[in-house]
């Protein structure tokens, strides 16, 4: 039995799911007492285990605070879930979770003056992507999902968990192979001219300005994935998902994510757009690519046409085969209306997502190496 069976045999017991029935609160309590955990960690290890740019930026009493409610919300839920349900072993496993974490000192544990390490990963950020990502995109799919049936434990959700994860802890690794490269090519590369003509337009302008460049250089980035062999090798592990969600979106194979995100970078840094404008968008793509992929069917599709939608991306993802190689862009389908890639049946979804006859292992390791073999 894979990690996923065992683990989701537990999460996804045959017992009712539905409000009430301790599923929910027990779940939560497991989210919950982990991300506890991991936060303690880091007041433990802030040296290793946190970014150097947020490290000194937290204000601490308030994350103390944060860490204790956060425990003693676990054992409430926990408890709840032990009370409402027949089955014990989602409030057990969040009881446990709870006791790691008050083990380990929960929010009263003294910072050490270490000094700062020259490798780290990212748990803090993977905690605050969590917490706000989840909180977004949970309660949009449980209120507006587009398959109702789907629940979030379908096959392949530790893998994407796993993506999710490394995806916020290698940080350090984008920021060595994304950022600086991009940053000092865009700089070298700049005009400077143009660059002072960019400064002077608006930030609002700018930002749309950064959209547009951005999803420009993504389609030609990702069009390319698609039609070069030795890219798509990458590229479809990322179209190896049979359903989507919003933690779906998050399979990309690091060499996809180098290359794409470099690329895109690279056209925003030699135009020299204001930092200001630059970390909006970021905070848009960061938000706009984990909708995209979101089990959420909106009623009003009027904004289709104009910005991309779940439907317009899902379709991207589809198994029918007249969709193959089309919907490219990330932001604007416009831009696959220009180059005629665009496909919109009306009103219509998928019947379903990934590759007829592609294979491909399960888990985030099997799933890194599988591009390099045979
Ligand atoms: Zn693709
Ligand atoms: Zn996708």
């Amino acid at each position: 039995m894979t990690a996923e069976q065992w683990l989701t045999r537990i999460f996804a017991d045959q017992a009712p799911r539905r409000f009430g029935s301790g599923w929910v609160s027990g779940v939560l309590g497991i989210v919950l007492g982990l991300l506890s955990v991991v936060a303690v960690l880091c007041l433990h290890f802030p040296q290793w285990l946190t970014l150097p740019e947020l490290r000194g930026r937290y204000p601490l009493p308030l994350v103390r605070s944060a860490i204790d409610i956060a425990i003693l919300c676990t054992l409430v839920l926990a408890a709840l879930s032990m009370l409402l349900r027949r089955r014990k072993a989602l409030g057990l496993a969040g009881l446990a979770m709870a006791a790691i974490a008050l083990a380990l000192g929960a929010g009263g544990v003294a910072i050490p003056q270490a000094p700062a390490s020259a490798v780290y990963v990212g748990l803090d950020w993977f905690v605050l992507g969590t917490l706000t990502t989840a909180a977004l995109f949970v309660p949009l799919e449980r209120a507006f999902a587009l398959r109702r049936e789907q629940g979030p434990f379908r096959r392949g959700w530790l893998t994407d968990t796993s993506y999710f994860f490394m995806s916020h802890a290698l940080v350090q690794l984008m920021s060595l192979l994304v950022l600086i490269p991009a940053t000092q090519l865009g700089q070298a590369l700049a005009i400077a001219p143009v660059q002072a003509g960019i400064q002077m337009l608006p930030l609002a302008v700018q930002f749309l300005a950064i959209v547009l460049v951005a999803d420009l250089a993504q389609y030609a980035v990702h069009r390319a994935f698609h039609a070069v062999p030795l890219l798509w090798r990458f590229h479809r592990v990322h179209h190896s998902v049979t359903q989507m969600d919003w933690i779906a979106g998050s399979r990309l194979h690091l060499v996809d994510v180098v290359v794409t995100r470099g690329l895109v970078l690279l056209p925003i840094v030699m135009l020299g757009f204001d930092q200001v404008a630059v970390y909006a968008y970021l905070a848009f793509v960061s938000v706009h690519a984990v909708f995209i992929h979101a089990n959420f069917a909106p009623r009003k599709v009027w904004l289709e046409r104009w910005i991309a939608m779940p439907r317009f991306h899902h379709w991207h993802h589809a198994i029918e085969p007249e969709a193959r190689d089309r919907n490219f862009a990330v932001h604007l389908p416009m831009i696959d209306r220009w180059f005629g890639t665009e496909h919109m049946p009306e009103d219509r979804w998928p019947s379903g997502y990934g590759i007829e006859g592609l294979e491909v292992p399960e888990g985030y390791a099997r799933q890194m190496v599988w591009p390099f073999t045979r």
